[in-house]
């Protein structure tokens, strides 16, 4: 077996990267009750979204709203929490608030007001805590923000803040507690690696027992996993992103796999005119190589429920 050569890691990781995590198991965002776009932002982002900035509004739920919504208050926020946890949406989060007062820091944050007062011992509700750590998680998945208090800020950490939100009695400490068990276990990515069912398994959709069923696994059948989530990983499965449980599988190291470098129908033979599989396989999925099998110009991988032929050149190959 040759060894792997670099470029070929890099593509992968630019492709995993690219593809990101499964977004059917990230934390679903909460429902936003109230939606009153505020005309005090910058259209679009030239950064990443890396931060979220914590604020207390100084004033209740609907002033900020209203204020917000005043051109001439010149200021912003993408959400506010009310104290029973009524959640308001300002701006998009595509779009960028003016609300840390500090433009590097807007240009990668998303802003979040919370109602009421930074002197107020008790001003931090449960239901508002709640509320507001849901969607801080939703945003910490989807923007791939880590949950710690590097990234999930106070206004006052912002550089050059003059302002002091949420202030002392904000409990940092049991929020970042609720963002972390709000969505349960974080999507991670793992190190890329073959796995083979150890018996007859099912791949499915989202990473939970008795959820809907992507297609079988029997025994033997081995895929690529790039992902975590708790006890489950996620595979390429027949062109679409699937979960298994971990405890089905074996890890296998040293294997050749494939990644797919353009968009491509595999063959049920290694022959041009050969029946098609019914799916396509996107750039960037992975396969294992049953490297047992060899034709001029072809590789056998293991797609889904069984085996099929893709064409060398659509490919790369590596060793994982
Ligand atoms: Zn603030």
């Amino acid at each position: 077996m040759s060894r792997t050569p670099a470029l070929p890691i890099l593509i992968v990781l630019a492709a995993l990267a690219a593809a990101g995590p499964a977004a059917e198991a990230d934390a679903r965002k909460p429902r936003v009750n109230d939606k009153v776009w505020s005309p005090n932002y910058t259209a679009s982002r030239s950064r990443r979204i890396r931060y979220v900035v914590i604020h207390t509004v100084q004033g209740s739920y609907a002033g900020a709203m209203s204020w917000f919504k005043n051109r001439s208050s010149r200021v912003s926020a993408h959400y506010v929490v009310s104290f029973k946890g009524r959640l308001g949406q300002c701006v998009k989060d595509k779009n960028i608030a003016w609300h840390a007062g500090n433009w590097s820091y807007n240009v990668a944050s998303i802003g979040i007001e919370h109602e009421g007062y930074v002197s107020r011992r008790n001003n931090y509700t449960t239901p508002m805590l709640r509320k507001s750590a849901a969607l801080t998680r939703f945003l910490c998945d989807k923007y791939r923000i880590p949950i710690d208090r590097r990234h999930i800020i106070s206004h006052k950490q912002v550089p050059g803040s003059t302002h002091t939100d949420p202030g002392p009695y904000f409990p940092w400490r049991r929020y970042i507690r609720m963002v972390k068990q709000a969505g349960g276990p974080r999507t991670r990515p793992v190190s890329t690696r073959a796995v083979v069912f150890k018996g007859f398994g099912w791949v499915r959709k989202k990473p939970a027992q008795g959820g809907a069923k992507l297609g079988k696994a029997p025994k033997g059948q081995r895929f690529v996993r790039t992902h975590r989530r708790g006890n489950w990983l996620r595979v390429w499965y027949d062109g679409r992103a699937g979960w298994i449980r971990e405890k089905s599988v074996r890890t296998l190291s040293r294997v050749p796999l494939v990644l797919v470098r353009a968009k491509h129908q595999p063959r049920l033979a290694p022959e041009p005119g050969a029946e098609r599989w019914k799916r396509f396989l996107a750039k960037g999925q992975l396969y294992a190589r049953d490297a047992r099998e060899n034709a001029p110009g072809w590789f056998r991988i293991w797609l889904g429920p069984r085996q099929a032929w893709v064409k060398r050149d659509k490919v790369r190959t590596l060793v994982r």
